[in-house]
């Protein structure tokens, strides 16, 4: 086993087993990266992550991005049997594999019966009535707090102003591709010069603006992505299309977003949380201390307190296998 001088050690050897078991012989080319999620995840929760891996119905194979697809559905409120899901990681990106197994601990019995959306957590609510409610409720303001610092981010960054210039003369950056006379593309480029646009998209990408902002909003900045177009932007997110397939994907979205950030040393992240969607954030604080502490205490998932009649679905098509994919 490869050997560091990491303090928790043993944890991470047990971690760094558990991955190689699941995937076999490919573990051996990504084991810098095992060992850097082994290390991203949090001291306080590497016994419940171990645990997590230890269930033989997980599997993990290795990925050039992220993505979580159920096996076996499950049944309605059926928590008796643990039902097959694989993820795929990439293991040298710190926050996939945690995300991913976010999805996996949503769908530990299928997505038929995902903790999300079916386990009451508080006033007879799931978390998808407590988090679609409240999104639904605060979402122009969760857009204008997430822009407003987005450009609060580049005008300090860059220079005053920059962001308002940036945001003015992006359509017609965008428009570029459209314009074959060569004429018009000389002028446009002439003017996304002068204007200063080019030096500030230069510096937004070489500062990683983005990045800050993301670091600071991602479960609401994902969320936002399925109402609004912000790749643009290079700010992360899924997209329009993939959130119009099944009106689901948001609170998993969510739910993943904020397991990952629990378990791995991102708490900083839930700053901007519990002060914009407090109620969400304590919804999902209830469910993550059910999922634990069943888990840690080996107790049968049978008495979960679930909706007698299943919050109106339902997109999901039972024949069809359903894959999804995560930029992380
Ligand atoms: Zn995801």
């Amino acid at each position: 086993m490869l050997a560091t001088n990491h303090p928790n050690q043993d944890e991470i050897n047990i971690f760094a087993k558990s991955i190689e078991k699941k995937t076999k012989l490919l573990a051996r080319r990504n084991y810098k990266g095992i060992i850097k999620q082994a290390i991203h995840i949090s001291p306080a929760y590497r016994d419940f992550v171990n645990k997590l891996l230890s269930n033989s119905a997980l599997s993990i194979a290795p990925y050039s991005g992220g993505s979580c697809h159920v096996v076996d559905h499950g049944e309605l409120n059926n928590y008796s049997k643990r039902r097959k899901v694989r993820i795929y990681v990439n293991f040298h990106k710190p926050d996939t594999f945690a995300h991913e197994l976010g999805h996996a601990t949503d769908f530990l019995f299928g997505d038929l019966c995902s903790f999300s959306s079916h386990v009451i957590v508080r006033d007879g609510k799931v978390l998808e009535q407590i988090f679609t409610e409240e999104f639904n409720e605060k979402e122009p303001l969760l857009y204008e707090e997430v822009m407003g610092a987005y450009a609060r981010n580049i005008d300090s960054n860059i220079y005053k102003g920059a962001y308002d210039i940036f945001n003015k003369y992006l359509p017609l950056y965008n428009n570029l591709g459209d314009t074959k006379d060569r004429k018009e593309r000389k002028a446009i480029h002439k003017e996304l010069y002068e204007s200063g646009f080019v030096e500030i998209y230069y510096q937004l990408i070489k500062k990683k603006c983005f990045d800050i902002v993301e670091q600071k909003y991602c479960p609401i900045m994902d969320a936002l992505s399925s109402k609004h177009d912000i790749t643009n932007l290079y700010l992360k997110g899924h997209s329009l299309e993939y959130y119009s397939l099944n009106k689901r994907l948001l609170v998993q979205e969510f739910f993943a977003h904020a397991f990952a950030d629990k378990v791995t040393a991102n708490h900083t992240r839930f700053d901007s949380l519990i002060k914009l969607m407090p109620k969400s954030f304590n919804a999902f604080e209830r469910l993550f201390v059910l999922i634990y502490d069943h888990i840690m205490n080996n107790k049968r998932f049978t008495d979960m307190p679930v909706l007698v009649t299943a919050y109106p679905d339902s997109d999901i098509d039972e024949d069809e296998e359903k894959e999804e994919i995560c930029d992380e």
